[in-house]
């Protein structure tokens, strides 16, 4: 038997979306292959057993505001209101996009068999990168079947070895990945922390070779947005390009749903804009717009886009069909935005310190609080979310995290609300522990 938390203190995230289990659970054990196996099986079947282990869900219907699960404790299928889809607009259910894919099927069949330069780009391929190079006020745009390999081959590719990446702490494990394959210096800056970023690029200057800043739009554990109109003219001060991934912010933010830095007026300050097509498209998929010479040169140099097939025409149609929705139906948007304020009201009225920049709202719990406890408590009542816990995020300030959808009813919300405000008096209220700010009577 493993005791519960066995060498899990070293090598923490510092916060963000980028951890190693394999560096945090078996660092400082040698290790066979076999032996590594055995002992991460009897890890997890330890807490799949205790009943602690929330993964792998095995969903029955469409991601929408209300899914159906097979229950593995119940041994049942039961219907859930789901807080912990990244679908923010619900439009993986829209009978438009349906439609559009059922026929982009008709048309091309189910997928390509090959990378885009040889025999995997289709028409709606081209369609699509076109579309998005507009809604994202770029020459260009080119297009990836995941967003972790859209970044993963951005780092690596887009560098040089006297070039410096100096980057979020917070920023995603794809970067981080993407990072590691490439022959730039990559320097962290604190979080949000401007200034930081500030002092790192004053130390850098003079130092040769060209600087990328790396941020996300929306920090994806935190849903706190980048302060780009304070980064975005810094990095041109400086003479840095800057990157933005907005998988989070991209048709969510921006007065035309066009992302994090149309939100601040700052697009034509980007020099790379990234996205994917996993969130608010509720498909998956990546991509980049920028400069035309910056996408031909990606074509040929991203090993991740020229070494990998391509997206299937039909998720294409897919990204093209939420794009066309969002154009004819923009109170879509205005919907999502609408429930964010109307669950953060209610959240503040239980006493959280709640003000969302984003649908990602996020409840810390106590480091001394069983989260999973907690988790199991929403599971049970129906209520489908993530809880985020130590090595994800560091173990004090581990959470549940609440994604918003547009589908969202008042009395869904009003639902999850109830089932917070049981967690926090049945798990956290009797230890003393109630970090909630001001409790209203
Ligand atoms: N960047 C960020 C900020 C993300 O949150 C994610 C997904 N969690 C990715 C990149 C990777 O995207 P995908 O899941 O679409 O591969």
């Amino acid at each position: 038997m493993i005791p519960n938390g066995t060498t899990m203190r070293n090598g923490a995230s510092d916060g963000g979306e980028n951890f190693s289990l394999r560096d945090i659970l078996l660092e400082g054990r040698k290790l066979s292959f076999s032996e590594r196996t055995a002992f991460f099986s009897e890890w997890i079947n330890d807490r799949a057993a205790c009943g602690e282990s929330l993964y792998l869900r095995n969903v029955l219907s469409a991601a929408d505001r209300e899914v159906t699960i097979y229950d593995r404790y119940a041994q049942a299928p039961r219907r859930m209101l789901m807080f912990g889809s990244n679908n923010y607009l619900g439009l993986t259910a829209h009978p438009y996009v349906r439609e559009r894919v059922r026929r982009a099927v008709d048309e091309f069949g189910t997928g390509v068999g090959g990378p885009p330069l040889l025999n995997g780009y289709s028409r709606l391929h081209a369609e699509l990168e076109e579309r998005l190079a507009a809604f994202k006020g770029k020459e260009a745009a080119l297009i990836l079947s995941s967003g972790y390999g859209t970044n993963v081959g951005l780092l690596s590719c887009l560098t040089s070895r006297n070039d410096t990446v100096v980057h979020d702490a917070y920023c995603h494990a794809s970067f981080h990945d993407g990072l590691k394959m490439g022959t730039a210096a990559g320097v962290k800056f604190a979080h949000n922390d401007v200034d930081d970023l500030e002092r790192l690029l004053e130390a850098n200057a003079g130092r040769g070779g060209d600087t990328f800043v790396g941020v996300e739009g929306v920090y994806s554990m935190d849903g706190d947005t980048a302060p780009l109109d304070r980064i975005a003219p810094l990095c041109k001060r400086h003479g840095a390009l800057l990157l933005v991934d907005d998988a989070h912010g991209t048709g969510v933010l921006g007065p035309g749903a066009r992302g994090t830095a149309e939100h601040y007026g700052v697009d034509h300050l980007v020099d790379l804009a990234m996205g994917t097509f996993s969130k608010a498209f509720g498909v998956s998929g990546g991509f980049v717009a920028a400069d035309r010479a910056v996408i031909d040169y990606l074509r040929f140099f991203c090993r991740s886009y020229f070494f990998s097939a391509s997206m299937p025409p039909m998720v294409a149609a897919a990204v093209l069909g939420c794009l066309e929705v969002l154009e004819a139906e923009p109170e879509i948007q205005q919907r999502l935005l609408d429930n964010v304020a109307y669950c953060a009201a209610g959240l503040r009225r239980l006493g959280f310190d709640c003000n969302p920049e984003s649908p990602i709202l996020t409840l810390i719990l106590p480091e001394t609080v069983n989260l999973r406890k907690g988790a199991y408590h929403f599971h049970r009542r129906g209520i489908f979310l993530n809880s985020i816990e130590y090595p994800a995020v560091p173990a004090h300030l581990q959470r549940f995290r609440i994604s918003m959808m547009a589908t969202h009813t008042r009395e869904d919300i009003d639902r999850l609300l109830e089932v917070v405000e049981e967690v926090w008096d049945r798990y956290v209220v009797p230890h003393g522990l109630d970090v909630r700010v001001h409790r209203d009577a």
